[in-house]
C-alpha cells in the first residue's frame, strides 16, 4: 500500500487543481488504488476496479474521470460539484 495513492476526498470537496495552472483542472490523471467512501454512503474504503473518462454526470458538458468501484458504484470527480458518488445499472442497454 503506497501512501502516494490515498484519495480521501469526500462529495463536496474541491476538486484537484493544478497549482502551476489554477484553471486546469487535473483530470484524467490520477488513478488511485482505492477510496474512502462517505458517510452517507456507509464510509470505509473501497478498491478502484476501473476508471474511464465520460461525460459528466452532473449535466454539464465536460468530461470527468470517472472511478468504478464495483457493485455498481462510481465516483466522478467534477469540476463543477467536486466529487459526484453514483450507482449506474448495468447493460442498460435495451431500454
Ligand atoms: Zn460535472
Amino acid at each position: 500500500m503506497t501512501e502516494s495513492a490515498k484519495f480521501t476526498k469526500y462529495a463536496g470537496d474541491p476538486v484537484a487543481q493544478s497549482t502551476e495552472d489554477p484553471a486546469m483542472q487535473l483530470v484524467g490523471t490520477f488513478v488511485p488504488d482505492w477510496v474512502t467512501l462517505p458517510a452517507e454512503l456507509g464510509g470505509g474504503r473501497r478498491t478502484v476496479q476501473g476508471h474511464a473518462v465520460v461525460r459528466c454526470p452532473c449535466g454539464q458538458r465536460h468530461a470527468v474521470q470517472e472511478l468504478d468501484l464495483g457493485a455498481n458504484l462510481f465516483v466522478a470527480e467534477c469540476s463543477f460539484k467536486g466529487f459526484l458518488w453514483y450507482r449506474r445499472q448495468p447493460q442498460e442497454e435495451n431500454g
